[in-house]
C-alpha cells in the first residue's frame, strides 16, 4: 500500500524531473497540497513528511481546519483556492495566509477592509479565465491590468501572481496555447509590480506541461490523497 508521504515524494520527484527537463531551478516551483474533502488526518500525515502548503475549495470546511490544526501543524501555510461569494470574504481574511481566486475589486476590497491588522498582508493570486469559456470564472485578460492596479494599492493585500484553471483536454496544442498565455500575461505582471512572484498553475494531471510553460506553484491533490468522492 502507498502512503501519502510515499505519493508525495513522488509527486515531489515529477515536480524535480520537469524542472530538469525544461532547464529550470527546481527550488523556485513550489508544491501547495490541495487537500479538499480530505479528513484531518490526512493532512497531518502530509506534514510529518515535510509537506508545509496547503490548499483548500471551500469556505466552511477551510475554516475548520485552520482551527483544527493551529495546534499540531503550526507551520502550515494555508492557501485559499475555491471560488468565493462576497459574503463569505471576511472568514477566509481571518483565516488564511494567501488567496488564489481574486477575480474582482469587491472580493478584493473585502479582504483588505476585513484583514486583522495583527495578521501580515493577504497574499492574493488574480484568477484569469483563459478559455474565456463564461461558465468559467475568472478575469479577462483585458481586464487585469486594472484590477492588479487597484490590488497594489490596498495596504492589507499583497499581489503575488496569476492563478488559472486551463481547459481540461487532451489536445496538447491547445492546453500549452492556454499555459503560454498564462506566463505571457504573468511574466507582464511581473515587469510591472517587482513583488508578483507566482504563476500558480498545474495540478496532478497536467503539472509537467505547467511547469514547461514558467509555472511556480503546482496545486497537487488527487496525487497525493488518492482519487475524492463527488461533492
Ligand atoms: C481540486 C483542485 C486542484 C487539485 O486537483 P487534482 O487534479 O486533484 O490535483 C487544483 N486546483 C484547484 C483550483 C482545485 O479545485
Amino acid at each position: 500500500m502507498t502512503t501519502i508521504a510515499d505519493r508525495l515524494a513522488n509527486a515531489q520527484h515529477r515536480i524535480e524531473q520537469a524542472a530538469q527537463i525544461s532547464s529550470r531551478n527546481v527550488d523556485e516551483i513550489q508544491l501547495l497540497a490541495v487537500s479538499k474533502t480530505k479528513p484531518n488526518s490526512d493532512i497531518v500525515a502530509a506534514y510529518a513528511a515535510g509537506q508545509r502548503r496547503f490548499g483548500e475549495n471551500y469556505v466552511q470546511e477551510g475554516e475548520s481546519k485552520v482551527n483544527a490544526l493551529k495546534q499540531s501543524c503550526p507551520e502550515i501555510e494555508w492557501h485559499f483556492i475555491g471560488p468565493l461569494q462576497s459574503n463569505k470574504t471576511r472568514i477566509i481574511a481571518c483565516h488564511f495566509d494567501w488567496m488564489h481566486t481574486v477575480s474582482r475589486e469587491k472580493i478584493a476590497s473585502r479582504l483588505n477592509e476585513q484583514r486583522p491588522k495583527e495578521m501580515s498582508p493577504l497574499n492574493i493570486c488574480i484568477q484569469i479565465n483563459i478559455s474565456g469559456e463564461t461558465s468559467k470564472s475568472g478575469t479577462t485578460p483585458e481586464a487585469l491590468k486594472s484590477l492588479a492596479n487597484r490590488i497594489d494599492q490596498m495596504p492589507n493585500l499583497t499581489l503575488r501572481g496569476l492563478m488559472a484553471i486551463p481547459t481540461a483536454t487532451l489536445n496538447k496544442k491547445l492546453q500549452r496555447d492556454e499555459f503560454q498565455q498564462l506566463q505571457a500575461l504573468y511574466l507582464e505582471l511581473k515587469s510591472l509590480y517587482p513583488q508578483v512572484d507566482t504563476l500558480s498553475m498545474g495540478m496532478s494531471n497536467d503539472l509537467e506541461q505547467a511547469i514547461e510553460q514558467g509555472s511556480t506553484m503546482v496545486r497537487i491533490g488527487s496525487a497525493i490523497f488518492g482519487e475524492r468522492e463527488k461533492r
